[in-house]
């Protein structure tokens, strides 16, 4: 099994002014897509495909005015407007300013093949790059991509790439945990530790006041930009002692789109759920774990205890931090209770996708036998072992599962 990765790297700021240049020529490309698009649905009623620009954009990149950017990431362009186009059902999309105040940050997209890697440095459009390689892009087949300017003019090569995947145990061999994403801490785990979203920026925020009534717009910008790198960098530390530790990772399905229009606005928009939840998935893959995604509605409400619908309860509800189960009398942070619910929901999805599998496949060895094929090795070998004995799912204290270092 092999799955695709986007692969980011820093370049280094040398090359920031060069590859500006080329981001120019990409808006332009970008803004004629535009315009000859409009003009083509006025005149005929009809959208242009990526394909069909290409007549149109012949030649740019020959002769004496010829564009810097290679013939590749000129058409990848066309490309990525008609699909963005198409997507946004608009007849013109808006222009991509390469100056004054609403200057679109750079991006310059290439298809396969456009980019190669050698010694360390990255070529494109007959110049090598320096970057960060912090991934060892060496032992990657570089694929499409893009180069992209963050807010504070740094520039980023992100990449494509193929990555192979190990087997994976089968989950009842292995650990389980559960994350609950939250609010006022970032995750609450099934063990009982707590991650607290504060800690990423308590410390900058006097900072942050001061430059903000101040007017220092840059150095606001600069601010986030820490805040941010702190937190990615924590969470890339948490997710692999995680992964490493358990062979199960459940989290909760949580939907920052939806929560992010309600009062909690922005404290959703900067809690870094879907940063968390994807790199527990990546890096799930990579480590041969289970992620499960898992329906949340009345994981904080369920005592993990007992089962018993006992926690607090509506909009009052999420006050509560602590809790104590009129039914069983245990006492719950209400965060970590949520993630052991999650814990519990996600060992019962695994357990049910496997019986499932564990039919199909007799289903199949049936139809087989019925054919008078061989069960061969690839069938009988396949990985999956005996289905969904020993996953215990029952709501209880200790006994998640056996072997279980959750706790
Ligand atoms: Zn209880």
């Amino acid at each position: 099994m092999t799955s695709t990765r986007v692969l980011r790297v820093r370049i280094k700021d040398r090359h920031a002014a060069w590859l500006s240049s080329l981001a120019r020529e990409v808006n332009l490309v970008w803004n004629y897509c535009n315009e000859l698009q409009g003009r083509v649905f006025e005149r005929e009623r009809r959208f242009l495909s990526g394909f069909d620009f290409w007549p149109y954009l012949k030649g740019s990149t020959r002769g004496e005015c010829a564009l810097q950017l290679p013939v590749q990431a000129v058409q990848e362009t066309a490309e990525q407007y008609a699909r963005s186009r198409a997507q946004h059902r608009k007849i013109r999309l808006a222009w991509r300013a390469s100056g004054g105040a609403r200057r679109s940050l750079g991006w310059i997209p290439f298809k396969v093949r456009t980019i190669k890697y050698a010694h360390g440095q990255v070529y494109f459009a007959g110049r090598w790059l320096s970057v960060w390689d912090s991934w060892g892009l060496g032992g990657y087949e570089l694929r499409a991509g893009s180069f992209s300017e963050d807010a504070r003019g740094r520039w980023y090569l992100n990449v494509s790439v193929q990555v192979k995947l190990p087997q994976r145990e089968p989950p009842e061999a292995v650990s389980a945990i559960g994350v609950d994403l939250g609010l006022k801490d970032l995750a609450a785990l099934s063990d009982g530790r707590k991650i607290e979203n504060t800690r990423f920026y308590r410390d900058l925020e006097p900072a942050l006041g001061v430059a903000q009534r101040a007017g220092k717009k840059r150095r606001v910008k600069a601010i986030h930009a820490k805040i941010a790198n702190r937190r990615r960098d924590y969470l890339h530390k948490l997710t692999t002692t995680l992964v490493r530790a358990h062979g199960v990772v459940c989290v909760g399905d949580v939907n920052a789109s939806a929560l992010a229009r309600g009062p909690h606005a922005k404290s959703v928009l900067d809690a870094g759920w879907s940063a968390m939840r994807t790199m527990l998935r990546y890096k799930c893959d990579d480590a041969a774990a289970w992620f499960v995604e898992v329906p949340e509605s009345g994981t904080t409400r369920i005592c993990s205890a007992c089962g018993a619908d006992a926690g607090p309860q509506g909009l009052r509800g999420l006050a509560v931090r602590e809790w104590t189960c009129a039914v069983c009398g245990a006492g719950h942070d209400r965060d970590v209770n949520a993630a052991r619910n999650i814990l519990v929901r996600g060992l019962a999805i695994l357990a049910q996708q496997f019986s499932a599998a564990g039919e199909a496949k007799a289903g199949e060895a049936a139809v087989n036998e019925a054919g008078g094929h061989q069960v061969g090795a690839h069938s009988a070998g396949a990985g999956h072992g005996p289905l969904a004995e020993g996953i215990s799912v029952t709501y209880g204290g200790d006994d998640v599962k056996p072997g279980c270092r959750c706790r």
